[in-house]
């Protein structure tokens, strides 16, 4: 199965000068933990991203919510190609520690978000997952 097959919605963009307080009502109107950035003048060029967990840190740290979301965003975007398989997709999330890819077309340009939950909600990619995590984090034998 190919990431392509798990792809549900269009990627949720957000400029790049946008507000995290304006990031964060985009998360909730449309039920995403994931946004891209980008510069609205080419907005198939991921920029960089942030999640629901970057916002729930700028909140506990008390930032000014009306600061760019670029601030608290990270720039060094992970990414698949979606072509690529979902287990190589399930190891990427795996090494990484995180909850969202961002899904590129074979010329680099932003074709979704594959979260978490989009590969667990699939029982054939729940194997390929395991052998990830197994991979990753038991012993090898002896
Ligand atoms: P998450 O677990 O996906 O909610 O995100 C945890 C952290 O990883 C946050 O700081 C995100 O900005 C970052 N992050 C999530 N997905 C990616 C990705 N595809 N590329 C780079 N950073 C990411």
């Amino acid at each position: 199965m190919r990431v392509k097959d798990l792809l549900k919605k269009k990627p949720i963009v957000i400029s790049q000068d946008a507000t995290i307080r304006e990031a964060a009502s985009l998360m909730t109107r449309e039920q995403v933990g994931l946004l891209v950035l980008v510069d609205l003048s080419s907005p198939s060029k991921p920029v960089a991203v942030v999640s629901e967990r970057d916002i729930i840190r700028a909140v506990s740290r008390g930032m000014n919510l009306d600061s760019k979301v670029e601030t608290i965003s990270s720039k060094k975007i992970v990414t698949v190609l979606q072509e690529d398989d979902v287990g190589a997709a399930a190891a990427k999330i795996n090494s990484n520690k995180i909850r969202h890819l961002v899904v590129l077309d074979k010329l680099g340009r932003l074709a979704g978000v594959l979260s978490l939950r989009d590969l667990v909600a699939e029982k054939a990619t729940l194997q390929a997952i395991i052998s990830s995590y197994q991979s990753e984090t038991l012993p090898g034998g002896d």
